[in-house]
């Protein structure tokens, strides 16, 4: 059919082509073959399965006479028998190319369609006997013209399209989407996208009716575009309806796994439950189940999936296990009290006897009010195990609490529990370790407590420490009066005199001094090692007392006996290592094998050097760490006035100790032979080496002022003296403290005479004599006493 010819007649709205009045004698007599919901068009060749008996046998009585069909769509799909006013009356002329047997029984015809048909009346019905029949006229269309523009831009957008929405949601077979893209006739392609698209078939229709094919792909565009919109519609509905599956089922398993381990872990019954029945196990003070019952209601309230729930939840199982009204029975068993003091402690006789004191005092009266124990001493001289060991000996629970660089008050009485993350102070959250309300609590290094802006944490441990007070210790976290008086409090300090003043008023101080030497060996031997063979697990070693000896002389500076322990458990592990990569066992220390196993030496006794310069006298003096000898030298200058000159890094009460003695040996001159104008031509210098460690105290007294009249005199010092003692302005001696760890260091430095003031005896006294064997100790009251002795 060619597009030039003129339209010479018109049916109604259509136009028919001048071929169409030549019409072949079988559009007389078209059998027909109708479809439920198909809408064939011109050109395009399609599957049609066949459902009714009678399309089966038109189609087959169509394809093995080889004449044509008319293919029609029905007005109404549920049509069963249909008429010819069933039908629309546009329809096809068409070839059945072939029918198919498929295995499940169905048969599909393939059908290919030729010119578009009008019917206008009924057939002879002799083609195909009982079937209907029409008489149709062919309806003609015509094509784009060639070099259209717009139509090219329609066609591509209809291709287009028509390929998104085959992308999207295969609405339309796919297979389609291969023909769409390489066909060449753009009115083959349209017709193909028509018959396959999946619109009602009353639009199918008016597709059909469209006799230009332009008009037809604009309206195919427009309802494309239409459905192209549907069809992201639906992929988009899938999407999000896929998507909150997703979700739903993730929560689901989500909350599945929460709940098989929440019942893993507490088992399956609800939190409040469980806090109740613990509750029920516990003898709540009246006041403290009103609060529980109250909070508990509180809890239920809440979502347990909200932070909220597990503040409450932890508040609640606080306070089911405070021990509220809980206590240990007393041990009062006093000698097995000191059986347990002993067995742990070498030494420490005054102190333990002390200690015993205050027990059996408790042990006496158990309702009686605890003192407050201080523990003074250097580090590691056995302060904390002395307050484990009481409250072992008393039958208490032992908890420590450390103070050291403690600046927040909350850290004492915890925080409110409005605050994120409030926590209960550091004392409650021991007793409830402890589970009574009666244990022993250690306060460590109480005189290392901070104070800042965030309050004084100084005036919070009053409160705990305070029995008045401490009946209703109010944590901010508990919110709830606690009874800590029945608590018994122990603190120890390295020194007093950064111990807030009425923290220290209220606790009864014991001083611990630190160990000689032969205490450390005897410590070292009777507990160390073999606590530390037993910690560590290593086979039996023995240590010579030499070796310990050693240890503490070059591997250790200190009083108390820590790093002593340290150097131990090092060795220790050195040995065991030692076995393991097969280098022998070792199972005996001396002195060289630490040296072996420890490596360079760290510290070199400082000795005594006989200096005869008039001018050096030797010093005794207490550090944190243990005694030192100290020279004070002293040097007269020529001058035209007098004038003293101090150095060395002394403190305040050290100067003056120095002005004091320049004053005393003043007012001595003529006694000593000291020209009368002596001091007032010459300026004195004092210096006490070594410059870069800062000194003090008073008890360089005597020392200072021997140096001066030794340098004035032009006397010596006589060899292997040293002294300690504080010097008033009228010369008296005064006693100094500090003495064991002077005469440990006056020892080590083979100095074997030492002058105190008399009343230090009893220090010396409560040395055990065998430690001090070989040594000299010259009493003395005034510094002529001093002077007489000392110098040449
Ligand atoms: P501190 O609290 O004074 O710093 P520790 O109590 O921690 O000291 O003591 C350090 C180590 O030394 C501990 O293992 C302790 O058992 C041990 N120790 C200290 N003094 C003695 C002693 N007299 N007898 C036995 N062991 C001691």
């Amino acid at each position: 059919m060619s597009n030039d010819k003129k339209t010479i007649m018109s049916v109604g709205q259509i136009e028919i082509s001048p071929e169409a009045r030549l019409t072949p004698p079988d559009y007389d007599d078209l059998p027909i073959l109708a479809m439920r919901d198909i809408v064939l068009f011109p050109g395009v060749t399609f599957p049609v399965s066949l459902g009714r008996e009678m399309s089966v046998k038109v189609a087959t009585a169509a394809s093995e006479k080889n004449i044509p069909v008319g293919v029609f769509c029905q007005n109404f799909a549920g049509t069963e028998n249909p008429g010819i006013d069933d039908l629309y009356e546009l329809g096809v002329v068409a070839d059945v190319i072939k029918v198919l047997d498929l295995p499940d029984g169905s048969k599909t015809a393939i059908i290919s369609a030729r010119d578009k048909v009008k019917r206008i009346g009924e057939g002879a019905g002799k083609a195909v006997p009982d079937a209907l029949s029409m008489k149709v006229v062919p309806v003609r269309e015509t094509n784009a013209r060639k070099g259209d523009k717009e139509f090219a831009a329609l066609f591509d957008e209809i291709k287009a399209t028509t390929l998104n929405i085959l992308n999207k949601g295969n609405e339309m077979a796919s297979d389609l989407a291969f023909n769409v893209e390489s066909l060449p006739d753009p009115r083959m392609v349209i017709n193909l996208i028509c018959t396959h698209s999946p619109f009602e078939q009353y639009i199918k229709e008016e597709l059909l009716e469209c006799n230009r094919i332009k008009d037809r792909g604009f309206k195919l565009l427009a309802e494309l575009s239409r459905n192209e919109e549907y069809v992201e519609l639906k992929a988009d509905i899938r999407r999000r309806a896929k998507q909150r599956m997703d979700e739903q089922q993730r929560n689901a398993f989500l909350q599945n796994q929460y709940d098989s381990l929440r019942e893993e872990l507490y088992g399956d019954d609800d939190d409040a439950a469980k806090l109740r029945a613990k509750a029920e196990t516990k003898a709540f003070p009246e006041e403290v189940m009103k609060v529980f019952e109250k909070e508990l209601d509180k809890l239920s309230r809440l979502n347990p999936s909200t932070p909220d729930y597990s503040v409450q939840y932890n508040y609640l199982e606080l306070l089911t296990d405070l021990p509220w009204g809980v206590v240990d029975p007393l041990s009062t068993d006093f000698a097995k009290a000191r059986e347990i003091l002993d067995s742990e402690h070498f030494g420490l006789e005054k102190v333990k006897e002390r200690i015993l004191e205050q027990i059996a005092v408790m042990m006496n009266k158990p309702d009686g009010k605890s003192p407050i124990l201080c523990l003074v001493g250097a580090p590691g001289v056995g302060k904390t195990s002395l307050g484990k060991s009481m409250a072992e000996a008393l039958g208490r629970k032992y908890q420590r609490v450390s103070l050291g660089g403690l600046h927040d008050e909350a850290e004492i009485r915890g925080h409110r529990r409005t605050y994120i993350g409030a926590m209960p102070g550091r004392v409650i959250d021991v007793v409830k370790r402890a589970g009574s309300a009666n244990p022993v609590i250690l306060l460590d290094e109480i005189d290392k407590l901070g104070k800042d802006y965030k309050g004084d944490p100084g005036a919070a441990l009053l409160e705990v420490l305070d029995p008045e007070q401490n009946v209703k210790f109010h944590d901010n976290y508990v919110d709830i009066d606690f009874d800590l008086s029945k608590a018994m409090f122990i603190t120890t300090a390295n020194t007093l005199s950064t111990v807030p003043g009425p923290l220290l008023d209220r606790m009864e101080i014991i001083e611990i001094s630190g160990y000689l030497l032969e205490e450390k060996i005897e410590i070292a031997l009777r507990h160390l090692v073999p606590r530390a063979i037993g910690e560590i697990g290593c086979h039996d070693v023995e240590f010579t007392r030499d070796a310990i000896a050693k240890i503490v002389e070059s591997y250790t500076a200190e009083s108390g006996v820590r790093q002593l322990e340290k150097n131990i458990a090092s060795i220790i592990r050195k040995i065991i290592m030692k076995k393991m990569s097969g280098e022998g066992e070792i199972t005996r220390v001396d002195s060289d094998m630490v040296k072996t196993l420890l490596g360079m030496e760290k510290y070199t006794p400082e000795r005594y050097a006989v200096d005869s310069t008039p001018g050096v006298a030797t010093g005794l003096a207490w550090t944190a760490v243990g005694g030192e000898i100290l020279f004070i030298e002293s040097v007269f200058v020529g001058a035209k006035a007098e004038k003293l000159t101090i150095t060395g890094n002394l403190g305040d009460v050290m100067k003056e100790s120095a002005m004091i003695a320049l004053q005393v040996v003043k007012s001595r001159a003529e006694r000593y032979d000291i020209a009368s104008d002596y001091f007032e031509g010459h300026s004195l210098h004092i210096h006490v080496p070594e410059g870069a460690v800062p000194k003090d105290g008073p008890s360089a007294g005597i020392t200072l002022a021997t140096s001066i009249m030794s340098a004035a005199t032009g006397r010596p010092v006589k060899p292997g003296i040293a002294m300690t003692g504080e010097l008033t302005l009228r010369g008296k001696v005064l006693p100094v403290g500090g003495i064991k760890e002077k005469i440990l260091a006056a020892k080590r430095a083979g100095i074997n005479t030492v002058i105190l003031c008399s009343l230090n005896r009893k220090d010396i006294d409560d040395i055990p004599a065998e430690y001090i064997d070989g040594m000299t100790f010259h009493y003395v009251g005034n510094i002529d006493e001093v002077i007489e002795y000392t110098l040449e």
